[in-house]
């Protein structure tokens, strides 16, 4: 596996405009003071199982125009299309980025701009292929003005979409790509150096924490230990499979 490295030129990729996904940290909740507010939140909480529920209710297709014309968060009134994601819809194989940047949001797909590219190479050097066995998704569907981190209300707001995507899957591993969504599916504000090399879950499904590829076209010296996250999430799922020679 080691030589699929040297057989990733893209690793050493260019630049990127791409966004600080790493640095961020997920804002903290607005203070709850004692407020009259704290009511009217408690009365919205059955709208909110409500949503859940009718969400959790519909099928790929139905999923699809859901999210393609969503308005229930903020980020919809900027957003050119909403991206759901893309893939198999029976794949093993789930990878969970942030949001859309400019390239997604211009044609509807997860991760085709610069740090697409670097996933799609990462994805090589493990005998993956977009689309084969893989699905890729974010934790928000449309993307956040200027690239900034999506907020927490606006990732609970989107969260049902991507946890209907994962039961209608029913993926063996979810790769969370950097800190915004281990931070969002595992609850968790502790950094990605150390969430890697865990087996995490999300709702009862294996996860594992890498770094986003964006983060790495501008840190090349972690390439290295995106590479043995890589090889840890291989030899996980070789585990979930119940042999390391079992065929993918
Ligand atoms: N970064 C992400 O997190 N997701 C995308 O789809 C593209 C860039
Ligand atoms: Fe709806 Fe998610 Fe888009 Fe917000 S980000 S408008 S919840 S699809």
């Amino acid at each position: 596996m080691l030589e699929e490295m040297d057989l990733t030129p893209v690793w050493r990729l260019r630049q990127s405009a791409a966004p600080d996904v790493e640095q961020a940290s997920v804002a903290a909740p607005p203070s709850s003071t004692a407020d009259p507010r704290s009511a009217i939140r408690e009365s919205r909480l059955p709208a909110i199982d409500d949503r859940r529920a009718e969400i959790m209710s519909l099928d790929w297709a139905q999923l699809k125009q859901r999210v393609a014309g969503c308005t229930d968060c903020p980020l919809h009134a900027k957003r050119n299309k909403a991206v759901f994601g893309v893939g198999d819809e029976n794949a093993d194989w789930l990878f969970v980025g942030e949001g859309p940047g400019a390239d997604e949001d211009a044609q509807g797909e997860p991760f085709v701009g610069q740090a697409g590219k670097l996933l799609d190479s990462m994805l090589a050097a493990i005998r993956l292929q977009r689309g084969q066995n893989v699905y890729i998704a974010n934790v928000v569907k449309c993307r956040p003005p200027g690239n900034r981190n999506p907020g927490p209300e606006e990732a609970a707001a989107c969260e049902p979409y991507l946890h209907r995507q994962i039961d209608l899957i029913r993926p063996k591993l979810i790769v969370a790509l950097g800190k915004v969504a281990a931070a969002n599916l595992l609850a968790s504000d502790a950094s990605v150096a150390s969430m890697r090399g865990k087996v995490h879950e999300y709702r009862g499904t294996p996860l594992i924490v890498t770094y986003h590829p964006a983060y790495l076209l501008r840190t090349l010296q972690d390439k290295a230990k995106a590479w043995a996250d890589l090889c840890f999430a291989v030899r996980t799922m070789e585990g979930l499979r119940g042999g390391v020679n079992a065929p993918t």
